[in-house]
């Protein structure tokens, strides 16, 4: 199987030619036509296997293809438990969309405040970010998210703990529409708090673990 079989958007094809890849790994082989299709994903694999990819493609794809579901709110949110995890995959989320008219904004903790209140006024299509920071600018009404319509968690085992639950619960519940697709990547799923709150989050998933038998 390669990238092209997944029927992805040309514009969004055009821009991952960057990167040089052909063939998906496991966990984009599977996860991309579940994301695809529309349905929530609660998905493992381990470290270097090529996550970022697995949502962020499927994320664009669905931003491409499909009619907003509000005029402002950002389009997807993505959750990241650290800094350096959050400008990684803001780096490869704006390598794909250079050239387009989609926007996006990097909504980080230790950095200015009012500038990332500027950054949310222009409603940007794509937010990462970490949750404490995203919460504190929900809570100031610098942003809404009834019209979001995907929200991703990576790396949520580490954002649990790191003691970010009810930051993800503020923003699972700032984030209602009916239509919401919900995509949750964790490095272990057999974890009682892991598993209690993908099953808040999520509904009705599609599970695909990669790599440790489960
Ligand atoms: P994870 O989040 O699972 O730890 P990353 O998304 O950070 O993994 O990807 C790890 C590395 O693999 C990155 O350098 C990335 O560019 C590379 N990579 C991603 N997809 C592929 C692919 N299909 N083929 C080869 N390398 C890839
Ligand atoms: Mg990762």
């Amino acid at each position: 199987m390669l990238f092209k079989d997944f029927g992805l958007d040309t514009r969004l094809m055009r821009s991952f030619e960057h990167f040089g890849y052909d063939v998906p790994t496991e966990i984009q082989e599977r996860a991309i036509p579940e994301v695809v299709a529309g349905r929530d994903l609660l998905a493992s694999s381990k470290t270097g296997s090529g996550k970022t990819f697995a949502y962020l493609l499927p994320a664009i794809n669905r931003v491409y293809q499909r009619r907003a579901l509000s005029r402002r709110d950002p389009r997807v949110i993505i959750l990241v438990p650290t800094r350096e995890l959050a400008k990684q995959v803001y780096g490869q989320l704006r390598t794909l969309l250079a050239g387009s008219r989609l926007t996006s904004a990097l909504i980080l903790g230790g950095e200015n405040f009012n500038d990332q209140h500027k950054a949310l006024q222009k409603d940007p299509h794509f937010v990462v970010g970490t949750p404490g920071r995203l919460t504190d600018h929900l809570e100031k009404r610098h942003l809404y998210l009834e019209g979001t319509e995907l929200l991703i968690l990576d790396e949520a085992d580490r954002m649990l703990d790191l003691g970010f639950a009810d930051s993800m619960r503020a923003i699972n519940k700032a984030a209602s529409h009916r239509q919401r697709q919900t995509i949750f990547f964790s490095a272990t799923l057999d974890n009682t708090d892991v598993s209690n709150i993908a099953e808040e989050l999520l509904r009705e998933p599609s599970r695909v673990a990669v790599g440790h038998g489960s």
